[in-house]
């Protein structure tokens, strides 16, 4: 018999749809709480409603209770794994940001809904089902923290939310999905080669994301200037490149001591240090921003935060970045 502690924290999955308006809404109560998956016969579920939030109100002061909850839970009893209900707009930041906190390496398994528990096709009971399956099954472990919706297992670090509706949402551009989920059984194929944990115990640093465009000029990182930031991330051009205008005030930023990390707004590939011209990723590196290994700029967001909760100054942060 395996042990699954499923964590319930709102979300579509947790929601219905008004017959009369259409709009959806949370429910008092959440429609998974006393399922009991008759189909897993040798699976023992903990349920723990923990939020009733939709995922656009998740924190990371919300993720670190998830994170400090978890790793409590493993330490004081059995557990064979973690299901997590969760709403699917910023579902992949709280499974990145448990990715790189968790301490226990037991399968953490993040789900959710694209259609709420009372509409045509509804895919909550479904996904939820398939989370357990994954949760149980032996080859989860040491695979990182997962998110398995519409048939497919992702890793946190790499999946991202890519349609507004449609129930095949979760992809991970580049790399695809590390396993399936079949009627009868969860099939791996590949795994994370690099995985990486902290230990921190806040997660309150001020880090900022902006997206560069065609024409950005200092308007914004002049506002920033004048805010106690802690961190600033930048989904550049292309390979890593930005507009000159932005470069002064990126430039007092740094002397400033303010960590500058680089991703790209392509959602494929990896930025880097290729062009020299003014505003290109040479001359960006060589004012000391930070380029990381293909993350979506939500996701370097995140690693930023838990990086300068966790590193003694502004080097080590950009060590934990290469
Ligand atoms: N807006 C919803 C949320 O993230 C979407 C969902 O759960 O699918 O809470």
């Amino acid at each position: 018999m395996k042990t699954i502690l499923v964590l319930h924290t709102g979300g579509t999955i947790a929601m219905e749809e008004d017959r009369e308006t259409g709009v959806v809404k949370q429910q008092q109560q959440n429609p998974l709480m006393h399922y009991s998956p008759d189909l897993l016969g040798h699976v023992k579920l903990l349920v723990e409603d923990v939020f009733h939030l939709p995922s656009p109100h998740i924190t990371p002061r919300e993720m670190q209770t998830l994170q400090l909850l978890i790793d409590e839970r493993a330490r004081q009893q059995h557990l064979d794994g973690v299901v997590i209900t969760h709403g699917t707009d910023t579902l992949e930041e709280t499974a990145y940001f448990l990715e790189l906190t968790l301490q226990t390496d037991i399968p953490v398994v993040l789900t959710g809904a694209m259609r709420s528990s009372n509409e045509l096709g509804s895919d909550g009971l479904y996904n939820f089902l398939s989370a357990v399956k994954v949760a149980s099954s032996e080859e989860a472990k040491n695979k990182g923290v997962l998110v398995v919706l519409n048939d497919e297992i992702h890793c946190a670090t790499n999946v991202t939310k890519t349609h507004t509706s449609n129930v095949a949402t979760f992809q991970s551009p580049q790399y695809g999905p590390i396993g399936i989920v079949t009627k009868r059984s969860v099939v791996f194929h590949q795994a994370l080669l690099r995985r990486e944990r902290y230990r921190i115990s806040q997660a309150a640093k001020r880090v900022l994301l902006l997206k560069a465009h065609a024409g950005m000029d200092d308007m914004l990182l002049g506002a920033a200037e004048q805010l106690p930031l802690d961190g600033l991330v930048i989904e550049a051009l292309g390979q890593g490149n930005l507009p000159p205008a932005t470069v002064p005030a990126l430039q007092r930023l740094l002397q400033r001591g303010v960590p500058i990390v680089i991703v790209s707004r392509c959602f494929n590939g990896i930025a880097q240090d290729v062009y020299s011209y003014e505003g290109g990723g040479k001359q960006l590196k060589e004012l000391g921003v930070i380029f990381t290994n293909g993350l979506s700029g939500q996701k370097a967001r995140l690693k930023l935060l838990v990086a300068l909760e966790a590193a003694a100054d502004v080097s080590e942060v950009a060590r934990m970045f290469s």
